[in-house]
């Protein structure tokens, strides 16, 4: 067979493919199985992938004219996958962080100084939507230049109808004009002030005038709760996700982030959700009821790293059987954009293998966002989103921590990173 090409990558030490004929997210031995190729290349023609495997079988294979990029002795992987981001949302809080780290402040101090969601909430709302776009594409670009080619992008930081409309407008205009892909998601977030002794009422907004509306202008693909203590109960998150599926949306959910909330089992009771994240304080006989759901568990590893101490078990969910993502978890509480920094706290600080690590951040990430059938993975037919590494190995991400190792990144083909700069 003969085929043409646009380039190549040829000669990598390690092309992490994660390949394989699964229909499922990847568990227990599975998700450490990355389809290694030594010597491995890949060919690309327009945006998708025309021919992967042994860098001599197929430079064989092309015909006519076609670049070639030498990866000898670099790492190639399919672009990563940052399936939980609080997107939009202005005004940084650092200094609250550093009081919660090193002083031990709680969250519920800074909340009465007038800081916390609230801070956030009034400050995102103040921000016109010109303004937000230069904010937001500022950290998608940091994203783009760490490897990160497609991302789930919440809204939540305005918590009104008017505010989470603009947000999700923004998200989509964000889809429109930038290399990343965002898949949009609304998320019920924040109490505003004037609701705080009447959380129900506005319950009842969001059910029968934000999620109609939104769906109606079909600016999300999925629903999230903040089911957790002090925010949404287990009843109004139940009303709220259950409203979004009425509406065609896809669900997700945030549990048992800050305490045990419920809202894991709440999510087996209402089933078939796409994602659960969290899980920190999760007893261990309800993550095992998430069993056979083809729910993705999604761990995100900062907020324990900067100030909440616990780690999920990410041992012992991935021993029982579940698909495990992994996410940054960017927001105005935190901010780091690196999949890459992900890995090495997965490794580090939540005992996963350096090859669990990486297939959560792209293949079972990718299913957590339901795009597994074009993204995630190094096969032909697949989009070609692509990441260079100037690294010998997927287990560097672990071992030389800290630093941005790309070198270069394709977003459907087309190079937008190149020599750790953004091109395009
Ligand atoms: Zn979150």
């Amino acid at each position: 067979m003969t085929l043409n090409a646009d380039f190549v990558i040829i000669n990598s030490n390690e092309l992490v493919t994660l390949a394989g004929s699964f229909t499922s997210p990847r568990t227990k031995e599975q998700m450490n199985n990355l389809a290694i190729i030594s010597n491995g290349a890949v060919a690309v023609k327009n945006d998708k992938i025309v021919a992967v495997g042994d860098t001599n079988e197929v430079l064989k294979q092309l015909i006519g004219d076609y670049e070639i990029i030498d990866a000898r002795n670099k790492l190639v992987t399919p672009g990563l996958i940052d399936p939980h981001v609080h997107l939009v949302f202005s005004g940084t809080r650092e200094d609250e962080l550093e009081k919660m780290a090193v002083l031990g402040v709680s969250y519920l101090e800074i909340k009465e100084q007038g800081g916390g969601m609230n801070k956030s909430l009034k400050l995102t709302s103040e921000t016109s939507f010109e303004d937000q776009i230069e904010i937001t594409t500022r950290i998608l670009d940091k994203m783009l230049i760490h490897g990160t080619t497609t991302i789930e992008a919440k809204s939540g930081y305005e918590m009104s109808f008017k505010g989470e409309i603009k947000q999700l407008e923004i998200i989509k205009k964000l889809n429109e004009d930038h290399p990343l892909d965002l898949i949009p998601t609304f998320l019920a977030q924040g109490i505003p002030p004037e609701f705080e002794n009447d959380s129900d009422a506005l319950v009842d907004e969001i059910v029968e005038k934000w999620i109609p509306e939104i769906a109606k202008r079909n600016l999300a693909e999925y629903a999230d709760v903040f089911c957790e203590k002090g925010y949404y109960s287990l009843d109004q998150t139940r009303k709220i996700l259950i409203a979004a599926r009425k509406h065609g949306m896809k669900l997700r959910n945030h549990c048992d982030w800050l305490a045990h909330s419920g809202g894991t089992r709440l999510s087996v009771e209402i089933g078939n959700l796409v994602s659960v994240d969290h899980l920190i304080w999760t007893p261990k006989e309800e993550v095992e009821a998430l069993r056979g759901h083809d729910t993705v568990v999604v761990l995100l590893p900062t907020s324990p790293f900067c100030y909440v101490g616990t780690y999920a078990k990410a041992r012992e969910i991935i021993d029982c059987g579940l698909p495990v993502a992994i996410a940054t978890d960017v927001s105005a509480a935190n901010l780091c954009e690196s999949m890459q920094m992900m890995m090495t706290l997965a490794v580090l600080r939540m005992k996963m293998t350096a090859a669990e690590a990486l297939t959560a951040a792209t293949i079972n990430a990718a299913h957590s966002i339901d795009r597994e059938d074009r993204i995630g993975s190094i096969e032909v037919g697949k989009d070609a989103d692509i990441v260079i590494f100037n690294a010998p190995n997927h287990r560097f991400f672990a071992y030389n921590y800290g630093i941005n190792h790309v070198e270069k990144v394709y977003k459907k083909g087309e190079l937008v990173v190149d020599d750790g700069k953004r091109v395009t």
